[in-house]
This record gives structure tokens, C-alpha cells and sequence, in this order.
């Protein structure tokens, strides 16, 4: 390409001028434009929050906090992460890498925060592929039975708090299984729900952390007993949580408490 671009039908001298002029002109043009390509713009540094979700029988004592023995959650407390870290581009798209009953339950925990109000849209899609999912789920060995059921990482940009993926791992030494109702009297002792833990999970995914006054929240910080299925359902707190970081009334985004007024040590249940 260098060569073409010299005039052919013309005397050595002439060429090698032409040839010395063009070397000047392309090292000018590189000296202009080098300070730009000394420094492209630069990939955001990102930070990792990650959760480690156990499960933690829980026996206390202590009245329920409905006071009619339901599993209806009642607080409307929330944190969030690092000051409101969110998700800025929608939809978010995941891939979940398990069989079919398990993606079933998970699609379920998905949509238990897709479908509650929010002003972005769709919030979650399925992606084309695991390499262009936003947020990916799959099951693998972490510590053993019990001790860790999942856990969830999330990175995001702190200059602008935006979460940029996530993953989320459940812990495949545990036994899962998948219960017929939404239910907390109904669960069996036979493994742990996917879709009670997928919701919680995914609640870490959208931004908010862990709660501890009401065990009957999804973000409440333990999995209680196994087969619990109370953190299917979003509870007032999870809900204002969510619209706290994506443009509800609540507004803020800040680490928020809505209004928790129950004392400490009433809000766990001895039974559900
Ligand atoms: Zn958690």
C-alpha cells in the first residue's frame, strides 16, 4: 500500500523525495494522534461484592411477628449495596446452566422481581448465550452438605454504580429440590427449595442486601429450615428496596431502613 501510493512514471530522485516527504508526512500524522493512542479510553475498573448464603436453623423463641402464625412478611426494611450500586442498562439478561426442573424454579424466582412494578421495562430477559448473559447460574461444589447453599458475586463500576454482571452459584454438594406450593408450612424436609434461594439470590443481583428483622422477607440474611418457601414472595421490604434503587416513590438509594418497627429477637419464628 505504501509503494501505490508513489507517483510510478518519474525519475529516482523525484521518487525518493516523494518517499522522504511521505515518511515525514506519516510520522507528523502519528506524532498528532499518538497522545491518543497512548491512551484509549480506559476499561472501568471494576469491584466485586460477593454474598455467601448459608443455611442457619433457627429455633428461637420468639412470637411471630403477624401475630396469626402466617408466613407474611411484615417489614418494609431494605439495605442496599455499596450505596445503591444498580443495574443501568435493561433488559438484564441471564443464562442458567441446570436441568429442567431446576431452570424452571429459577425462571419462577426470576420473574418474582420482573413482575413487580418498576419503571424500567422489562428488567430480565433470557439471553442468546452464556457468554452473553449479564448474569449467569449454575450449580457447583462449594463446601459440602450444608454450611454455604449459594453464592452471588456482583461487579460493578464504583464511579458510577453500575453492576455490569453478576453470578450466582449454588452449592451442588446440597440437596435441592423444587416444591409444588408457596407455602412455608409446607415445607418438607426434603432439600432445600431452588426457587425460595433463586429469589433470594436474585434479590443480591438487583442491588439489595441483607436484611435481619423479619425471617419471612426474601432478603432476610439465613435460610431457616430446609424446604422453606417463604422467600418466593417478595415482601414489603424487598419490594420498596427495589423501587428505592430503580426509580420508585421511595427514591434514595442509599442504605434505607423503611420503617422497621419490630424489636430484636421477635422477628424470628420458632415454627413456621
Ligand atoms: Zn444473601
Amino acid at each position: 500500500m505504501f509503494q501505490s501510493l508513489i507517483i510510478a512514471p518519474t525519475s529516482n530522485r523525484f521518487t525518493v523525495i516523494k518517499t522522504a516527504s511521505l515518511v515525514l508526512a506519516l510520522l507528523l500524522f502519528s506524532f498528532s494522534i499518538s497522545p491518543v493512542l497512548a491512551n484509549p479510553e480506559r476499561a472501568p475498573e471494576l469491584e466485586t461484592v460477593t454474598f455467601i448464603d448459608v443455611f442457619r436453623p433457627t429455633h428461637e423463641a420468639g412470637p411471630p411477628i403477624d401475630g396469626d402464625g402466617s408466613c407474611t412478611a411484615q417489614s418494609s426494611s431494605y439495605k442496599t449495596i455499596r450505596g445503591g450500586i444498580h443495574w443501568q442498562t435493561f433488559p438484564v439478561t441471564y443464562w442458567i446452566v441446570g436441568n429442567p426442573l431446576d431452570v424452571a424454579a429459577m425462571v419462577n424466582a426470576v420473574e418474582s422481581w420482573d413482575n413487580e412494578e418498576h419503571p424500567v421495562g422489562d428488567f430480565f430477559a433470557p439471553a442468546g448465550s452464556e457468554a452473553a448473559a449479564d448474569v449467569v447460574v449454575r450449580w457447583a461444589s462449594i463446601d459440602g452438605p450444608s454450611g454455604t447453599l449459594a453464592v452471588t458475586g456482583i461487579s460493578f463500576n464504583p464511579a458510577t454504580k453500575e453492576i455490569v454482571r453478576a453470578t450466582v452459584t449454588f452449592d451442588s454438594d446440597d440437596t435441592w429440590a423444587n416444591q409444588p406450593t408457596i407455602s412455608c408450612e409446607d415445607g418438607s424436609l426434603n432439600g432445600h427449595d431452588v426457587e425460595n434461594v433463586g429469589a433470594h439470590e436474585f434479590g443480591h443481583v438487583i442491588g439489595l442486601a441483607h436484611v435481619n428483622d423479619d425471617s419471612n422477607l426474601t432478603m432476610y440474611t439465613f435460610v431457616t429450615q430446609p424446604g422453606e418457601t417463604m422467600k418466593r414472595s417478595l415482601g414489603p421490604g424487598d419490594r420498596e428496596g427495589m423501587l428505592a434503587l430503580y426509580g420508585g416513590a421511595s427514591g434514595g438509594g442509599d442504605e434505607g431502613d423503611g420503617g422497621n418497627s419490630c424489636p430484636p429477637g421477635h422477628a424470628r419464628r420458632n415454627l413456621c
